[in-house]
């Protein structure tokens, strides 16, 4: 789903918030990427998202390298295949919930009947089905979280990439958010979440860590590594 090779990202004022980060995310994988603050978090989870670009090496999404395509067809591919939640819920003022989510299908050319059809849909999977005409200010804040996700998988993305989703959140309104992207990730959604709870760290299959724009480890928990045929297989599999 997504490759990074060689990827290095350099800002302004020369901070390397990547440094030559090699990673795959496979189709259908959970993943979490953890660090502290300043670590690169955000910049790998934008390259990821074909937000950005890199200053050096190569990101392939979904078997696009993103380096050969125009901006046109970057934005292309984000719309088709790309989701995203942020910490910031940014749902549109004075706008009722189910227009806020029919509008993540503009970009890919729906009817607006459809793409009501299909917002409604998104909310009901996000538990919010009961909501449909209300506006931002009259949810809480793990409902305008929930809302933002119903956004971002409205297009039924392959890749679904969440940075922070639950650092604005009360303990409960973060669970029922981890639980909607472990569901998202068991119908088929490839997730990689960016998170500095331990405890959600702890529910995901793997956990890429960064340290000043490095990774330094990437781990899977031991019950993921049961499930692997031995590593002799996996050879020959290759
Ligand atoms: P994290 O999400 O782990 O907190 P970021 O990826 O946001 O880390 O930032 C990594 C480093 O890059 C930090 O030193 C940050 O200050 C710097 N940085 C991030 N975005 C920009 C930018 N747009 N311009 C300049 N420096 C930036
Ligand atoms: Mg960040």
């Amino acid at each position: 789903m997504v490759r990074f090779e060689s990827v290095t990202k350099t800002y302004p004022g020369r901070v390397t918030a990547l440094d030559h980060t090699d990673l795959v995310i496979e189709h259908g994988e959970l993943a979490c990427v953890v660090g502290h603050s300043g670590s690169g978090k955000s910049t790998m989870l934008h390259l990821m998202g074909t937000l950005d670009r890199p200053s050096s090496g190569r990101v392939t999404v979904a078997g696009h390298a993103v380096d050969e395509l125009s901006d046109r067809e970057v934005s292309a591919l984000r719309a088709q295949h790309i989701g995203f939640v942020f910490q910031q819920f940014h749902l549109a003022v004075g706008v009722r919930v189910l227009d806020t989510v029919a509008d993540g299908l503009l970009y890919a050319g729906v009817p607006l009947k459809e793409r009501r059809r299909r917002a409604e849909a998104a909310l009901e999977r996000v538990g919010l089905g009961h909501r449909l005409g209300h506006l931002p200010h009259q949810l809480s804040g793990g409902e305008r979280q929930r809302a933002a996700v119903a956004r971002a998988v409205v297009g039924e993305p392959a890749l679904l990439l969440a940075d922070e989703p639950t650092g604005n959140l009360d303990s409960a309104s973060g669970a029922a958010v981890v639980q909607l992207l472990h569901e998202l990730h068991a119908a088929g959604t490839t997730v990689v979440v960016i998170t500095h709870d331990r405890d959600m760290a702890r529910s995901f299959d793997r956990r890429v860590e960064l340290r000043d724009g490095r990774i330094v480890a990437d781990t899977r928990p031991p019950s993921a590594v049961a499930h692997q045929p031995p590593a002799d297989t996996q050879e020959l599999l290759r």
